[in-house]
């Protein structure tokens, strides 16, 4: 036995340092300062472009990844945008494009939206990720793998 090096493969739990940048060259986020980012390889617990493109990488291992809108946070979906009626909002509430609003749906549950624009016959709201559309360039470095333990592996999650 000389191949005990520990790869990436479904079930094992990896610590993650990545940088985020979008085409316009604007880091939007990064593990950089903070702990890596921590998951079980294989459960989606990450995005699929990037959790496909680190099978096989060993711990200090670093990678460029780029990662398409599908295989992201989406295409944008033109029927994700809602016209909504002024009165929907309180009377002293500033609204401005490309504000972020936290809403309910009629079931309860939080929603996020973005002011796209504001007309005479209302506000338009985007409910798409803020992420959509945009392809995503990862740097990323494997900064430690561990394998999953019986726990992990059965509730599909890193436990940290
Ligand atoms: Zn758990």
């Amino acid at each position: 036995m000389t191949d005990t090096k520990l790869t990436v493969v479904d079930g094992m739990v990896v610590s993650l340092d990545y940088t985020l940048t979008l085409d316009d060259g604007d880091v939007i986020d990064t593990s950089d300062g903070r702990e890596a980012l921590q998951f079980l390889q294989g459960q989606g617990q990450i995005i699929p472009g990037l959790e496909q493109a680190i099978y096989g990488m060993s711990i200090g291992e670093e990678k460029d990844v780029e990662v398409a809108p599908g295989d992201g946070y989406g295409e944008t979906d033109p029927d994700a945008y809602q016209m909504v009626p002024h009165d929907l909002f309180p009377a002293d509430m500033e609204l401005s494009e490309g504000m972020g609003l936290r809403m309910r749906d009629e079931s309860g549950r939080p929603l996020e939206a973005f002011v796209a624009g504001i007309s005479p016959e209302g506000v338009l709201l985007d409910f798409n990720h803020p992420l959509a559309g945009e392809t995503l360039f990862f740097h990323v470095k494997i900064a430690d793998l561990r394998p999953g333990t019986s726990e992990e592996l059965a509730h599909g999650h890193a436990h940290g």
